[in-house]
């Protein structure tokens, strides 16, 4: 859903300013899947916006629900790529993970969407779409959206215009309204993209998956780390620290007897140390197993890990998995679709 382009067939037609108002409204408050349902509006603009802006440009193809109330979908777009969205509840605020690509270049050996490589980026408005449906979501058990997290299928910073429209969307006061600090970017270490994201002066937040405090090991995790290795890393994260001054969020997925030792958790505080003292707030995240072959660290060496960090007094919190009796890690569920859509088609074939 493209707001932008909604304001642009308002404007083409001359409508007044309140017009533009009722029109933000029915979608970001009244969360409308279709114009028809903006009663507010008048039928020649309800007609006219359903076919320069609809207000739903994709298709929900799946959608799964785990027993902690994490929600997961599974979208297409209207030329056929995946893109999936993850709504994790808690009982204060509820998180939204986006997609910013259908599938990804970076081909990270922990990640199903790694596995499916590049499809296409996804556009501003259908960004936006996952967000809606998160709301909407989110509405049936009274709650509201209060995070958004950029960490779902893609590196958002391959896609940085579409993700910074989406941002400025989603923060318009006039419309979503969601704090700029309410917003995160995750990336894997696009260091273009982080430059970039210096002159961006809304007030996002930054977060970069890590995973691996040398670049043999993140290497091996994430092909990126070659061309962009972890001193280069480093060095774009420090202009981006001196620059605008913002904390940087550290993801480090604990994968078992990978990257979960002591000696490593005591060079990951090494790094932070000499790079980025006092800038950091890292998050140890649960893995979730994906079929990659790799499994989450055993509660022990977690707890080895954490204890290292903690002596060293560098800033973190562990994230627990979500959504584990559904498909919730990223790209799963449309690796999934992929695999039951290409059954389906050898079936035909086998048919025929
Ligand atoms: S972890 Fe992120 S950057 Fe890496 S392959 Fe998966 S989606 Fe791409």
């Amino acid at each position: 859903m493209d707001l932008d382009a909604a304001n642009a067939v308002l404007l083409e037609r001359g409508a007044p300013a309140y017009r533009v108002a009722q029109m933000r409204q029915a979608i970001t408050r009244d969360l409308i899947t279709s114009w028809d349902e903006a009663s507010t509006l008048p039928k020649d603009l309800r007609v006219a916006l359903s076919e320069a802006a609809p207000a739903s440009e994709m298709t929900i193809e799946d959608v799964q629900r785990a027993k902690d109330g994490t929600v997961k979908a599974r979208f297409a777009t209207s030329d056929g790529f995946p893109a999936e969205a993850v709504l994790m509840r808690s009982k204060d605020r509820h998180t939204v993970c986006l997609s910013s690509q259908s599938g990804c270049a970076l081909a990270c050996t922990f990640c199903a969407t790694g596995t499916m490589g590049f499809g296409r980026s996804l556009t501003k408005g259908e960004i936006f779409e996952q967000l809606l449906w998160a709301a909407r979501t989110a509405r049936e058990s009274n709650a509201k959206v209060r995070n958004v997290v950029m960490m779902g299928m893609g590196e958002p910073l391959q896609n940085l215009d579409a993700v910074l429209d989406f941002c400025h969307m989603t923060n318009d006061p006039d419309g979503f309204g969601l704090g700029a600090r309410s917003i995160a970017i995750s990336t894997a270490g696009w260091i273009p993209g982080i430059d970039a994201l210096i002159k961006e002066p809304m007030q996002v937040k930054l977060a970069i998956s890590l995973h691996a405090p040398d670049d043999a090991l993140r290497s091996e995790l994430m092909p990126i780390n070659r061309r962009y290795p972890i001193k280069d890393l480093m060095a774009a994260l420090k202009r981006y620290r001196q620059a605008t001054k913002r904390r940087i969020y550290v993801e480090y997925l604990l994968l078992n007897e990978v990257n979960d030792r002591v000696e490593q958790a005591e060079r990951l505080a090494d790094l932070l140390y000499a790079n980025l003292p006092g800038g950091t707030h890292v998050n140890l995240i649960w893995y979730n197993p994906t079929g990659s072959g790799m499994t989450a660290s055993a509660p022990d060496r977690v707890a080895r890990f954490q204890a290292v960090l903690e002596k060293r007094k560098i800033e973190h919190t562990l994230r627990r998995s979500k959504g584990a009796d559904i498909d919730a890690a990223c790209g799963q569920l449309a690796v999934r679709g992929l695999q039951e859509a290409k059954q389906k088609a050898r079936e035909g074939r086998a048919q025929a």
